[in-house]
């Protein structure tokens, strides 16, 4: 008696789920309109290479019978440029999974992609900061450093690492921005002067000119750091024109020869102290040369994004911001930033490549 009701319900269970399966095979058959059937017919095309990419192309008069099995591919998008993108990529020679790739990317790379002969996007299209422009480049980078992440390659392209120091570079475009980026690829107008600025208490004894925001911070940052280890931190420099900059950076040149020069002193124009935003500190008790203790530095390390400040060349990124390690030079950028910069152990050029620029 057991038995034979566990024989029913083995074939009620059975008959339920072939049910279903019938069910939903013969709906997903009636998915497909009588007229889009007609049309199929009329086109030769077997009912099985159905799906809504093909209804689209027949209904859009896009359809060429040769890309008939890239279409079971490409996933139907109601996106504005879905019909653009079809038409354009699958003559320039892309496979369908690849016209999904390319819908995902941002229309500026769409628009740049349209330009260019076919390439491979599949192992970079998936990263918000790829750059069609720069596909070439990625692959060149990625042979000589194996090592690093595909993700890394990226942004290392972008922020122009594989090219030499001061070559390529940029005029910023707003350069009173709190963002702005100044380096050996990204410069400031020789006439830049940050307007409203103030002076601080400098070291020397003399007024340290600076932008407000980055006063109003180091006010902050000083009482802080008095309070929290019972050291005082004093500017001993912070705006910088771009003529001082330059007899700056001669002397260092006569003195040492360019290489060297570069590798620790900005030339005229790139220099992230002409932003009024940059300031270098110095402990006062410190009676040498030196400008902070360990101590110091693990203190303004920890704790500078605070206040709105980033360490703006940090050890270990030297390859990357193009200068040797600085524990004495804050940069302000504000709170948000400064703390998405700390938490990541980020530099203000991968920052910027990351959640700034629109690729
Ligand atoms: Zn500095």
């Amino acid at each position: 008696m057991k038995k034979l009701r566990l024989w029913v319900k083995l074939l009620f269970l059975f008959l339920i789920v072939g049910g279903t399966y019938l069910g939903v095979k013969s709906l997903k058959k009636e998915n497909i309109s009588e007229e889009s059937k007609s049309v199929l017919k009329e086109n030769n095309i077997p009912l099985e290479k159905y799906s809504k990419t093909l209804e689209f192309v027949l209904d859009q008069n896009l359809y060429n019978e040769k890309y008939l099995d890239q279409y079971r591919d490409i996933e139907y998008s109601d996106k504005n440029n879905f019909k653009d993108v079809i038409n354009i990529f699958l003559d320039k020679g892309y496979k369908g999974k690849e016209i999904n790739y390319i819908m995902n990317l941002s229309n500026k790379n769409i628009d740049k992609l349209k330009n260019v002969d076919y390439i491979d996007i599949k192992d970079y299209y998936s990263f918000k900061n790829f750059d069609v422009n720069n596909v070439n480049r990625y692959n060149l980078y990625r042979e000589k450093h194996s090592k690093y992440e595909l993700k890394d390659i990226v942004t290392y392209v972008n922020i122009k690492l594989d090219l030499p120091v001061y070559t390529d570079t940029l005029e910023a475009v707003d350069p009173s921005d709190l963002l702005v980026l100044v380096n050996k690829y990204n410069s400031l107008p020789k006439n830049y002067k940050p307007s409203g600025m103030e002076q601080a208490a400098g070291h020397y004894g003399n007024n340290v000119p600076m932008r407000k925001e980055a006063k109003e911070a180091l006010e902050k940052l000083q009482e802080s750091v008095k309070k929290e280890i019972g050291i005082t931190l004093l500017p001993t420099t912070a705006y910088r024109d771009y003529n001082f900059q330059n007899t700056l950076y001669t002397g260092y040149v006569s003195k040492h020869g360019k290489e060297k020069a570069d590798t620790y002193s900005a030339r005229p124009g790139y220099s992230d102290h002409q932003t009024g935003l940059a300031i270098d500190l110095k402990n006062p008790a410190i009676k040498t040369n030196v400008r902070l203790n360990d101590s110091d530095y693990e203190w303004l390390h920890n704790n500078a994004y605070r206040f709105g400040f980033i360490i703006r060349f940090p050890k270990g990124k030297e390859f990357i911001t193009g200068y040797q390690f600085e524990n004495w030079h804050i940069r302000y950028v504000g709170l948000d930033v400064a703390k998405i910069i700390y938490e990541n152990d980020l530099t203000l050029e991968e920052y910027i490549d990351l959640y700034v620029t629109e690729y």
